[in-house]
Parts: C-alpha cells; structure tokens; sequence
C-alpha cells in the first residue's frame, strides 16, 4: 500500500464481500469515482455500516495495484435521507448517473458539487422529484460543453418552443421543420414539451405539477438519448427504471 489520503466522498453504493468486508463505491470531490474496500468493517463493533448517499470523510490507502483503495476510518460529514420511495429513487438516480460520468480529474470538483446542491434540494423537496434529475441532467450537458437548446429551432435557428426532436442526434426542431422529411423527428406530447420549457425553472411549479408514467418514460428516453448521441456513452440508470415504475 502506498501513503494515506483523506477525501469526502458520497456513498454510491455498499456490499458485502467475503465474511467480514465490504465492497464501496463512492464518487469523490478530488479522487473521483472509486472502488473501496473495508476489511473486517462488518465484524468490528466501533464500525458502522457506511450508508447509500450519505456524505463521508473519508481516510484511505491508496492502491499499490489494482483499482481497490483501502478504507482506514469514515466519519459522517451529512446524513442525507429520504422520505419516500420517489424522493429516493430519484436521488439515487443522480448518484448512479455521477457513476455513469467519463470525468477527468479536473472536472471532479465540479461535479462533485452538482451532486451535493442536487441532494441537498432534494431533501427538503415536498413537491414532485423527477424534474430536478432532468434539470441536472441539463446541467450535466452543460457541463460537458453539449448543452441542450429549448428554446431555438437547431435545423431554421430561428427562436421557437420545439415540439420535435431528431431520430439522429435529438436535437429540438419546431413546428416547420418537422414536417421535412416526417420520417426522421419524433413528436414530442404537449405535456413533454412544456415541462422541457420549463425545465430551467421548474422549481416554483412542482407543488402543482402531475405526471404519468408515460411523459417521465418520455422525458427520461429524450433527454439521455440525446446525452447518448452527443457524447458516444451509453447510459443505463437502474435507479431510473425503478422511479418509472412508481409512476402510474
Ligand atoms: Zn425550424
């Protein structure tokens, strides 16, 4: 093993391996995303579990092979939990998605802090969840220099409220320019495009906002195709079919 380091980290997630350790995966303001082992942290009694999404300073060896630093102590820094089924499905989605990201480590810090800002709201959110996944995801794309535009035509340019995106890349094109040729846009229902026109502050409406299964499968297939198509990365978020299943 190599020198010790200290870091904060958000528990991704936490499983048992062998008899007595645990397997952490955990995404880190200066590391990054990391493997973690915890040897003998199930059998020793001052040791606590460590929990899902919960924040930790941790202190680790580095690793002198492989990929698995080595757990030397945890402390609690924030205990972030969730309420209800949505409210956690949804905060795991964030998490996972930080998992999914290729990041250099400059950008780390960055994203480290989208993800704390983007649970904190969470946690005292009595509204509808979900939206705020997708405005991280926006944030996200503007981060990787891919932004989307909600409110420009990407085929005319002109200034419009896109109610269509392309089978090739998801790019947002109006009224017009969805009709040339029809076989390669994708309509997008009345209700997914208002949300996405709101996307950037919807904020203030989740108290009055309702949404069916079928507009959060639609929103959830747009928005991370076109992160798929202008990045080349494959995303899949398990947490993300789990909270299209609490929809009806
Ligand atoms: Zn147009």
């Amino acid at each position: 093993m190599k020198g010790r380091i200290k870091d904060l980290a958000t528990i991704l997630n936490c499983h048992p391996y062998s008899d007595s350790s645990l397997i952490i995966k955990a995404f880190c303001p200066r590391l990054g995303n990391i493997s973690i082992i915890a040897k003998c942290w199930r059998k020793a009694q001052n040791k606590s579990p460590l929990q899902t999404l919960h924040e930790y300073e941790l202190t680790l060896y580095e690793p002198s092979g492989g990929e698995l630093y080595l757990l030397y102590e945890a402390s609690l820094v924030t205990e972030r939990l969730f309420p209800n089924p949505k409210l956690l499905s949804t905060a795991l989605s964030g998490a996972e998605l930080m998992a999914n990201l290729i990041l250099s480590s400059d950008e780390y810090a960055a994203y480290y802090q989208l993800l704390r800002d983007y649970t904190g709201y969470l946690q005292g959110l009595a509204g509808e969840p979900i939206p705020i996944f997708w405005r991280m995801l926006l944030r996200v794309m503007k981060l990787q220099g891919i932004g989307l535009d909600l409110q420009h035509c990407q085929i005319c340019g002109r200034a419009a409220s896109p109610g269509a995106y392309l089978k090739r890349d998801a790019s947002l094109v109006c009224r017009e320019c969805r009709k040339v040729p029809p076989a390669q846009t994708v309509n997008l229902s009345p209700e997914a495009k208002d949300i996405l026109q709101n996307l950037p502050h919807i904020g203030n409406q989740l108290h009055t906002l309702q949404l069916s299964k079928q507009v959060v499968q639609e929103l959830n297939r747009f928005l991370l195709f076109y992160y798929q198509a202008h990045t080349h990365q494959k995303i899949k978020l398990k947490s993300l079919g789990v909270l299209e299943q609490l929809y009806s």
